[in-house]
């Protein structure tokens, strides 16, 4: 059916009247958006249930998707733009005085993590809708996002993200699916049948109940499901029991702890906090989540003898690991069945994405808590160490090092990488260079034990999000040049290789990429009242801020770029604007630090009237997929400087290249396969290589002083950090400069520095020639296709979980 334009109107003024019972032209700008929530949701409701019936009633397997963290965004005019609504819902709502971009403000970004690993598995939700893969996701509804970053006298503070405070009009509560977890208690052992009972008693429930938000496939019907678990007492527990015995302040007391379990999302990223809480998020929407499909399965199915042919579930890094445990449980527990049949089965579902190899990041837990927590859970995690620990002596008799090594329980903890290689069937790292450190180094053991269950998946973005709806014009431009397939397949988008060197082409992509940078330059003019000139060179970092990411890297540049100017103001450089965006882990005192440092040389260099507005720098606060969405398409350089060896993929790097930015780069992460898919003269590469970087871990030899001594641009800016050079006390970044000098630079950011300061100067000059710099740029556009997330959901699909295409039919729309 073809929805015209007065058809929308009629749809939203009827949805308007019922909903708040007065004329259209009283509507509040909130009613405005919730109204056009409501009746986007109309257009996906159908679609979402014949997508449920016939995942429900066909003989093929369904991919569930286990993730801590899913990083939305915004969903407004995503969903718009995948039903093919964006036209007519602008047209229709502007006839109404309505406009559609100042709704959009209104809907808060769902922030339900941290960085990349959390957008990572947004992107996957969205290319497994537009693959029509049946693959759906399970996470936590967190009340608090991740906090909400302001600056103040150069400083981070952190705000709550009260992301539901107006309701969320796309997601829908069940409660009727809603199911109990527990925690705490004792494990008592009983014999029935010659069967070994196991009974959990004196525990804590808890009622998990879930809310369902569609993940709509763009320009299909499959409407897959995102359902996220919200902690809530029973009933019975709260208002009865505890309450009539009187304890009414306990009952307060435990009702705020049940809730507590989904409050917020832990602020940290590539960093373990350890606490119990924590511990206790990552089982409980775990248990949920494999209880709700075990139900499901059974609804269906007679025998969990096969459950391994009808399910996949994933865990997104080791926060969901207790999958593993948890399913051996409902299969030995509940479902009667043997530890070996239950172990086939649950090796057979499970497959692993580790994200990182920094130590710091490892998860592990003190044993005692683990135990008194999980009782039954620690039991059976007992038993696969113990048999994993037998078998691994019959491999390697009287090695107690490499058995030590592995095990899942030594010295006192639970090494959750380890559970997680030992029970699931698949291991993969996120970019090749990771996965070969993962096999070679970091589990080189488990590689030689399981080497078939390693394979790398390197990872990928949505192009809808990222190109389509962030970079309009671009997408416009693609699309009349090459034709609209490259919507379908972003590989077609090779296709522009042949305009790189079309003068009429490399023009229209200026024009847009000059139109961005103004957009952008507009909102820094407005947010923060500083002038950034469009024709300067855009270099951005936007990104978590982490010693490894290295941003103090890029501030010693700018602070030697800004000495150079000072000496010479007419020195030859194109203007530069130089924008930084990223959080610090609340507790991360460093990298707090290190945004106090970059807001203060901006406000020495953004006022220094001698160097002629050639350099400026830009902190923008909080950010967020939203204004990734704003920076991205105006970036004509993207910084992708982590030391080599640490940043496992990334996929920040990956937006910039498919908004034309030329990335400045070390050999980490998916940036070697940017060069592979670019060339070596479309990227400028700097620094110490990965084997380099552990050479030095492993054998030493690095010494911080000498690079001090031996060069004075560096004595220089580590001074000024501590000479007054900056307006603030001499102390403010003592604790930067000894990281550099008395903690011998862990990040090697002195060692890089040299040939990062060469690489800024290529590209100066590349820039400055305009025809090569946008051939280079249509070229990185060119070769994007290859980190598409389509590409890698459909390897995922093939490889790990064995799922299948299952269109959905057309359904009648009203
Ligand atoms: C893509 C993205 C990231 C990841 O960026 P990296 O540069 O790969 O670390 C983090 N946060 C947001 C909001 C993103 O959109």
């Amino acid at each position: 059916m073809i929805i015209t334009k007065e058809y929308f109107k009629k749809l939203y003024l009827d949805k308007f009247q019922s909903m708040h019972g007065k004329e259209i032209t009283e509507a509040t700008p909130m009613d405005q958006y919730l109204t056009l929530g409501a009746v986007i949701r109309d257009f996906i409701s159908r679609k979402w249930i014949a997508s449920n019936n016939t995942y429900a009633t066909m003989e093929d397997k369904e991919t569930y998707y286990f993730s801590l963290e899913f990083l939305l965004g915004k969903l407004m005019n995503a969903n718009l733009l995948k039903l093919n609504l964006g036209e007519i819902c602008t047209e229709a709502l502007e006839e109404l005085g309505i406009h559609l971009d100042q709704i959009e403000e209104l809907e808060p970004d769902a922030g339900l993590g941290n960085g990349g690993l959390g957008r990572l598995a947004a992107c996957f939700l969205d290319s497994l809708a537009f693959l029509q893969l049946p693959g759906h996701g399970c996470g936590i509804r967190y009340k608090y996002g991740f906090f909400e970053q302001k600056i103040v006298d150069g400083y981070q503070v952190e705000l709550p993200d009260n992301w539901l405070k107006y309701g969320n009009v796309w997601e829908i509560r069940k409660a009727d699916k809603a199911v109990e977890v527990r925690f705490g208690g004792n494990v008592r052992l009983d014999q029935a049948d010659g069967r070994t009972l196991f009974i959990h008693e004196n525990f804590d429930p808890v009622l998990a109940v879930p809310y369902d938000t569609p993940i709509v496939g763009f320009r299909n019907n499959t409407i897959n499901t995102l359902r996220l678990w919200s902690a809530e007492t029973t009933m019975k527990d709260f208002d009865f029991s505890t309450f009539n015995r009187g304890d009414y302040l306990n009952a307060v007391k435990y009702k705020y702890e049940v809730e507590s379990i989904s409050q917020v999302l832990y602020p940290d990223d590539n960093h373990l906090e350890g606490r119990v809480l924590r511990l206790k998020q990552q089982y409980f929407f775990v248990s949920a989540g494999i209880q709700s499909i075990v139900r499901r399965y059974k609804k269906h199915h007679a025998d969990l003898k096969y459950f391994h042919e009808r399910v996949a579930i994933h865990i997104n890094d080791t926060h969901p690991v207790l999958a593993i445990p948890e399913l051996m449980r409902i299969l030995i527990d509940e479902e009667e069945m043997g530890w070996d049949e239950a172990w086939e089965i649950t090796t057979r579902t499970i497959s692993y994405t580790n994200h990182t190899i920094l130590p710091e990041a490892l998860e592990k837990w003190p044993i005692d808590i683990f135990q008194t927590l999980l009782p039954r859970i620690y039991m059976i995690v007992h038993e696969i160490n113990e048999r994993f620990c037998s078998s691994l002596w019959q491999k390697y008799p009287g090695d107690w090092n490499k058995i030590r090594s592995m095990a899942v329980l030594s010295d006192g903890y639970v090494h959750m990488a380890h559970l997680a290689a030992v029970g699931s069937k698949s291991i993969n790292g996120v970019a090749k260079i990771h996965t070969e450190i993962l096999k070679n180094q970091v589990m080189s053991n488990f590689y030689d034990y399981y080497p078939h269950k390693f394979n790398n998946k390197t990872n990928g973005i949505t192009p809808r999000r990222w190109l389509l709806k962030s970079n309009p014009k671009l997408a416009h431009l693609i699309t009349d040049t090459i034709g609209s397939d490259w919507l379908q397949d972003s590989k077609k988008l090779q296709q522009l290789e042949h305009y790189a060197h079309d003068p009429v082409f490399q023009e229209e992509t200026h024009r847009i990429k000059q139109h961005n940078k103004a957009a952008l330059a507009a909102l820094i003019q407005d947010k923060y009242q500083v002038a950034v000139d469009p024709n300067s060179i855009f270099d951005v970092q936007i990104k978590r801020i982490h010693g490894y990411k290295r941003q103090v890297l890029n501030v010693l540049h700018i602070m030697n770029l800004y000495n150079r100017l000072r000496e010479d103001p007419n020195l030859d450089i194109h203007p530069r604007t130089f924008i930084f965006g990223g959080k610090a882990a609340p507790s991360y005192y460093m990298a707090k630090q290190t945004i106090k440092l970059i807001n203060t040389l901006a406000s020495v260099v953004n006022q220094d009237s001698r160097i002629k507005d050639k350099l400026k720098v830009i902190f923008m606060e909080n950010y967020n997929v939203s204004l990734g969405e704003q920076i991205f398409p105006a970036a004509d350089v993207s910084e992708q400087i982590s030391t080599a060896s640490k940043e496992a993929s990334g996929t920040g790097n990956m937006k910039f290249m498919m908004n034309g930015a030329i990335t400045i780069g070390t050999l980490d992460g998916a940036n070697i396969e940017i060069k592979e898919e670019v060339g070596k003269d479309n990227i400028v590469i700097f620094g110490l290589t990965a084997d380099q970087v552990l050479k030095y871990y492993q054998e030493g030899g690095y010494n911080a002083w000498n690079l001090y001594h031996g060069d004075s641009r560096i004595k220089t800016v580590l001074d000024q950090l501590v000479n007054n050079f900056l307006p603030v006390g001499p102390d403010e970044f003592r604790s930067i400069y000894e990281g550099f000098l008395y903690h011998n630079d862990e990040y090697f950011v002195l060692k890089d520095f040299s040939s990062y300061v060469d690489a800024h100067n290529q590209i100066n000059q590349l820039y400055n020639n305009r025809y090569k710099w946008l051939q280079m740029s249509i070229c990185n556009i060119a070769h994007s296709g290859k980190f598409s997330s389509d590409k890698t959901i459909s390897e995922y699909a093939r490889d790990i979980w064995n799922i299948h295409t299952i269109p959905i039919p057309d359904q009648p729309m009203f």
